[in-house]
């Protein structure tokens, strides 16, 4: 098992670093330094309206998302970053395309930043399919520091995965 595998696109010292927070066992230790408490938007309506606010304050234009929820059926495994979901379905004779916009139940009890962040994420992919450039320029314009918090993401998942919450 590749407990580096959340990462293993950042360059190699950053790898290192949080390699030797595990071999320490002191990687919740830093992620609690950063972020000493957990969200409290902990339903669906909640997130809902949380979702709801940023759309309406960057991405006004952009058609109204049919679904938002919470869905523990994401799992790490399958990639809890990034699970945008386009339905195609068959109602009566058309074929109706929706935008879901579901978030991973792992991120009910994270750290506000990082639901920020994993919202910001699946909003642009209404706009952006593809993780390509003009993708993570509408990321940055939603929140400035999105690069940061998308690393911070990826440990925390490191570490929920392989050591626990930190909560
Ligand atoms: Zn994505």
């Amino acid at each position: 098992m590749n407990r580096l595998k959340y990462i293993s696109a950042y360059p190699d010292h950053l790898q290192q670093q949080i390699k030797t927070l595990m071999d320490k066992d002191q990687l919740s230790h830093y992620l609690l330094k950063r972020f000493p408490e957990p969200h409290k938007i902990n339903n669906d309506k909640a997130l809902r309206d949380y979702v709801n606010q940023i759309k309406k304050t960057y991405m006004k234009k952009s058609g109204a998302l049919s679904k938002i929820q919470y869905d523990n059926k994401i799992h790490l495994v399958n990639n809890a970053l990034g699970m945008h979901s386009y339905v195609s379905r068959v109602q009566g004779n058309k074929l109706k395309s929706k935008n879901e916009l579901r978030i991973s139940t792992l991120f009910k009890t994270a750290p506000l930043e990082l639901l920020n962040m994993i919202c910001v994420h699946e909003l642009a992919h209404i706009k952006e399919k593809e993780h390509n450039k003009a993708f993570y320029q509408l990321c940055q314009y939603m929140l400035s520091n999105y690069h940061q918090l998308e690393f911070d993401a990826r440990v925390y998942l490191t570490q929920v995965e392989f050591l626990g919450d930190i909560y």
